[in-house]
């Protein structure tokens, strides 16, 4: 079964204390069932506070529940005290594993760097092309054959959604309007519809607002983050040009960590157009932290992007159902707005 890698994998390193966004602060960890047995075995004061912080959370996982915005374990000198009184090997398959993330597909294995760590996010930014030149190639076309055409498809739809990401002869907005465009017909297929054009009226525009009202009922975990969203979307700022090569890669990111989901759910577009939400809330941020001569570098708008709406369940949940349910979300409304831009 071929496992698949992006160039920058191997290259990472977490760079622990010297990390400006940890993955130590504002989440619960995760702790597997091996990894709580064997810490129910540990002896004296330091066992005594890994049973008293471990909990069960709302969805019936164990977690260590974060403690005033940090994991319970992270020092003063921000080094985990799991790490230091028991060694590496004992960390939580969350701790050890993060910010790797691994994708099973049956036939094939696809290993990504997830953008809520800074330091993979900054692997990323800095990749040059054909970071995934090795996604969708034979490999995993030849691994899947035999198995699920439903996958093939998908694969190959995949890369030419990645390419249209990536036609430099058009500002950004107008390869997520021909992405939203290409995958309706990919849907189509998916439903067993024949495809057919996507019919655009010109009625008038209200602007991006509801995006960002979305995005403000989410749950926020920082009210940095909270504020930098509420002023973006009073700015009525849109995606300046440059920050197009960054958010080219992060869309990328996007597409390969979660496109392939719809062998699933059924649904291509749920991934695209959380791109599309993705761009207008960060592109806007950027433009107003420009304006600001950026408080914070542009990595942090989008690792915080990824932290705060695609590493939660309950926003990525309340996005999809939105999807579902708001005729504003629908491809040819967010085509409509991406060309008013
Ligand atoms: S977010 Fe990344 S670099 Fe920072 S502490 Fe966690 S794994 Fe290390």
């Amino acid at each position: 079964m071929p496992d698949i890698y992006p160039s920058f994998y191997k290259r990472f390193k977490c760079i622990a204390n010297r990390c400006e966004d940890s993955c130590c602060k504002d989440w619960d960890i995760n702790i597997d069932s091996d990894t709580e047995a064997f810490y129910n075995t540990v002896e004296g004061a330091f066992g005594d506070k890994l049973r008293r912080h471990a909990v069960t959370d709302e969805y019936g996982e164990r977690v260590f529940r974060c403690v005033e915005g940090k994991c319970p374990f992270w020092n003063s000198d921000m080094l985990c005290d799991i790490f230091i009184e028991l060694g590496e090997e004992r960390l939580s398959q969350t701790c050890g594993g993060f910010p790797r993330v691994r994708i099973d597909y049956g036939d094939f294995t696809e290993h990504l760097l997830s953008f809520a760590c800074p330091e993979a996010a900054r692997l990323m930014l800095g990749e040059k092309e054909g970071a995934y030149s090795s996604f969708g190639g034979e490999d995993e076309l030849f691994a899947c054959q035999d198995s699920s055409d439903s996958m093939s498809f998908l694969l190959k739809a995949r890369e030419r959604t990645a390419g249209l990401l990536l036609d430099r002869s058009l500002p950004f907005a107008y390869r997520l309007a021909d992405c939203l465009e290409f995958n309706a017909q990919v849907q189509s297929v998916l439903n067993g519809e024949e495809p057919a054009p996507l019919e655009l009226d010109d009625a008038q525009i209200d602007g991006a607002g509801f995006i960002f009202d979305m995005h403000l009922k989410f749950e926020i975990m920082s009210g940095e983050w909270r504020k930098a969203v509420s002023d973006a979307a009073q700015s009525g700022l849109v995606p300046r040009v440059d920050f197009t090569d960054d958010f080219e890669k992060f869309a990328l990111y996007y597409v390969y960590r979660y496109y392939l989901e719809a062998i699933n759910s059924g649904d291509v577009m749920y991934s695209i157009k959380r791109i599309v939400c993705a761009y207008i809330v960060t592109g806007a941020i950027d433009a107003l932290f420009a304006r600001q001569g950026y408080p914070y570098p542009r990595m942090r708008i989008l690792q915080r992007y990824s932290k705060e709406v695609e590493h939660s369940y309950d926003n990525t949940e309340m996005l999809n159902t939105e999807f579902d349910r708001d005729k504003r979300f629908s491809a040819e409304e967010l085509i409509r707005l991406l060309e008013s831009f």
